[in-house]
């Protein structure tokens, strides 16, 4: 219980966060107060050049040619799928195990979701029915990178190819992850690639915001009409547009966090190879795998383990202050919200198996190896006892 007393005094010594944003702020918050107090006395608050700014670093960082700032990663995949042309009568194929806004972004569009089992293994979307789900009305497959490791890319390309259907990455939790195979970031594989800047995800803002990045010029003319009353310029307006832009405020803090990204990204897999080493011989508990070459490739926006007895585990490590997440206790389809698709349990028997293994641990960049050695204490400590 004692063991995380060397914290510092702002977070109650007994308690190890899930995130700490405080932590965070501690190293880069006079940067940051520095942006916010010049970007208050500018009085230029919507878009403007503080918005391209962060536009163009972000693309570069990711490896597209274009970037537009959004109102949110649920927006980002909203309008990317609009650009697209997916609306009413399409169908979009989508992860099963994922958070609720990729598939409300296909919703919200008036396209019906698809849902695919996922790989056990990588909590990725399977590839493997991919064809089998494929109807005529499908025009869109959105790739999850979850957690912050890469999705098949190569295999999903293909099958997208094939039938020709857009591409429409989610890599809202995979800011700098990378494809291994072709050394290529999330984000830049597919026809668009969404971002969300939400203050917990591996780049986050202070409140929300998201990006599309694409290497298709016309797309990204269509995106940034879109998220600005579809208008071309003032008053002119070629299409139904919305109001979704990224605030000026947290381009410009976005902007000063981008240049910690890669070793933020870093200490992140140190920190998940340590559990990883640490964990090894905990039979009862099964760590993500990635090949040893492949370490840096996962980005670790979160650190997911398996075991039989999760509640009791979760339960237990809650009692001694650890605090941990479970994503997602409950697969897409078995979500009220969802209902009308008429999806049953056993659908997805992947998904639905691992719902109730899956746990969270605490991963953060500033995350000690004391704390991460407590965590995993308590963990041995709970196998012990049966
Ligand atoms: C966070 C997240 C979103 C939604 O982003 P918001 O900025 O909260 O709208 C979408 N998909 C995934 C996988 C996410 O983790």
């Amino acid at each position: 219980m004692a063991c995380v007393d060397f914290r510092e005094m702002r977070i109650p010594a007994e308690t190890i966060q899930f995130v700490d944003l405080e932590a965070q702020l501690s190293q880069i918050g006079s940067e940051v107060m520095k942006e916010i107090q010049d970007s208050v006395y500018s009085a230029d608050y919507i878009l403007g050049e503080k918005v391209e700014k962060f536009e163009k670093e972000f693309a570069g960082f990711v490896g597209a040619k274009f970037c537009t700032g959004v109102a949110s990663g649920t927006d980002a995949l909203f309008l990317s799928l609009k650009s697209l042309g997916v609306g009413e009568g399409a169908t979009v194929i989508l992860p099963v195990n994922t958070f609720i806004a990729t598939a409300l972004a296909v919703s919200q569009t008036g396209a019906v979701p698809i849902f695919v089992d996922v790989d056990e293994r990588t909590f990725n979307i399977s590839t493997e029915q991919l064809d089998d789900l494929i109807r005529e009305d499908t025009k869109a497959i959105i790739p999850v990178h979850l957690y912050g490791q890469a999705a098949q890319m190569e295999r999903i390309l293909d099958i997208s190819e094939k039938y020709d259907l857009k591409v429409v990455e989610d890599a809202c939790q995979a800011h700098g992850a990378i494809y291994h195979p072709w050394g290529k970031k999330a984000g830049s594989m597919g026809d668009c690639g969404c971002f969300s800047f939400y203050p917990s995800k591996n780049l986050g803002c202070l409140g929300d915001g998201g990006a599309v990045t694409t290497s298709d010029e016309r797309l990204f003319m269509k995106l940034k009409m879109l998220r600005n009353y579809g208008q071309e310029k003032k008053h002119h307006h070629l299409i139904k547009g919305f109001n979704s832009r990224l605030d000026t405020l947290q381009a410009a803090i976005l902007k000063v966090k981008l240049r910690h990204i890669d070793e933020w990204n870093s200490k992140r897999a140190e920190n998940a190879f340590f559990y990883n080493s640490l964990l090894k011989h905990v039979e009862e508990v099964v760590t993500p795998q990635f090949q040893p070459d492949l370490e840096f490739c996962h980005v670790f926006h979160l650190y997911v383990i398996r075991t039989k007895r999760r509640d009791d585990l979760l339960e237990f490590l809650n009692k001694k202050g650890i605090k941990c997440g479970i994503h997602y206790p409950v697969p897409l389809h078995l979500q009220d919200a969802f209902k009308e698709l008429g999806y049953e349990k056993g659908d997805f028997p992947v998904a639905e198996k691992l719902s109730g293994e899956i746990l969270s641990l605490p991963m953060y960049p500033e995350l000690g190896r004391r704390e991460i050695k407590c965590v995993v204490d308590s963990i041995k400590e709970f196998c012990k006892k049966d």
